[in-house]
């Protein structure tokens, strides 16, 4: 039975980690599914649609072979953003996250935000957007689904300051020429939280956590020194919230995307979920400053944030194409951090107005990285 005091759910990136996670909350809260989208056809696709005979269904590439009910292009998947009255979960991975949100928002629907590219990509267009009547962004990243429960019904002028937690990854304690060495399965696996591999190798570098301080500068509109970071191995504080008093209040539980996934579907509600437990005894916790030696992409976000305008695209950008670098064997490990650097250094800086100035950047950012990876990849023979 779907139940109807919910609004339905458009999930974009089904077939992704984030989509599968919606799509088992949606199910087990009765929430009706609307729209579906993909990057590309697939098995998993078509079974979704056939599980979910109702929604609509989109994918953003051609090709392959696509049943006649999907539609296709990145313009079917933006409007399916805008279906009245829902909540848009944007799973998507990457800058391509960015157009589906300011058509969500613009349409003044409620996007739910899993896809931090969004805001690091085009953070000032989507504040922009959401000035739309009935626009509303909640966001699905652990960290900043913590902040905003330990925010609401305060000022936020109030706020000190936040704390991210971030794991730390596969390679905490490893030193930079450590580093250099380690392989790809390594990186990919992922001590605390399971996600999809991008994600993943961002969380081996760190540079996860530099777009999710990107992230937080534009959801809360915070400074960034007033954002910090700290290592925290086991997951269950996903972040602190520092007042101007004194007082710092926590989100806590074990690592487990679903929590803040069903927080934004039953917004402002709170729905019982029987499967989540969070036992307080026999649980050690631990918080250590990051290792910014090793771990140089922390630093390159801050960078890129302050620069501002299109420097924090720039640096998404470069990363995408890395990492693709070093998932394909071409580039070591470090050479990630120093791709992204070289890119940043590279690249003009613009302002930040339009749609275009995004996409541009976007696209500025992966030229100059695949030139730099290209210029690596070649010196090694
Ligand atoms: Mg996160």
């Amino acid at each position: 039975m779907a139940r109807s005091d919910l609004r339905p759910v458009v999930v974009l990136g089904a077939t992704g980690s984030i989509g599968a996670q919606t799509l088992d909350v949606a199910d087990r809260l009765s929430i009706p599914v609307v729209g579906l989208a993909a990057g590309h056809s697939s098995a998993a696709l078509d079974d979704l649609a056939d599980r979910y005979p109702d929604a609509q269904v989109a994918v953003a590439a051609a090709g392959g072979e696509i049943p006649s009910r999907f539609g296709v292009g990145s313009e079917a998947v933006a409007e399916l953003a805008t279906i009245p009255e829902s909540v848009v979960v944007n799973g998507i991975v990457g800058a391509a996250g960015l157009e589906p949100t300011l058509a969500g928002l613009t349409a003044g629907n409620r996007v739910a935000l899993a896809n931090k590219e969004s805001l690091v990509t085009g953070g000032p267009l989507v504040l922009e957007a959401l000035a739309t009547d009935g626009a509303e962004l909640l966001p699905v990243d652990s960290e900043h689904s913590a902040i905003w429960q330990c925010i609401a019904g305060e000022d936020v002028d109030r706020v000190k300051r936040v704390v991210l937690t971030a794991s730390g990854g596969p390679f905490r304690g490893k030193s930079r020429q450590e580093l250099a060495e380690v392989t790809v399965d390594e990186a990919l696996a992922h001590p605390t939280w399971d996600m999809g591999n991008r994600i993943t190798i961002d969380s081996a570098t760190l540079m996860n956590k530099a777009l999710e301080v990107v992230e937080a500068h534009f959801l809360f509109g915070l400074e960034f020194d007033q954002i910090d970071v700290v290592v925290h191995p086991q997951s269950y504080v996903h972040a602190f919230v520092e007042f101007v008093d004194g007082v710092v209040k926590a989100e806590v539980g074990p690592p487990d995307m679903r929590k803040p996934i069903q927080v934004a579907l039953t917004h402002p509600e709170r729905v019982s979920d029987p499967h989540q437990h969070f036992d307080v005894v026999g649980t050690d916790l631990s918080f250590h400053a990051p290792d910014r030696t090793a771990f140089p992409a922390l630093d390159l976000g801050y960078e890129a944030g302050r620069r501002g305008g299109n420097a924090p695209a720039v640096l998404n950008a470069a990363d995408e194409i890395a990492v693709s670098a070093f998932l394909d064997g071409r580039i070591p490990f470090t050479a990630i951090t120093d791709i992204v650097s070289d890119s940043l250094d590279a690249v003009p800086h613009r302002s930040l107005e339009r749609l275009e100035d995004a996409l541009a950047a976007d696209a500025a950012g992966r030229q100059a990285a695949a030139d730099a990876v290209h210029r690596l990849a070649n010196s090694g023979r």
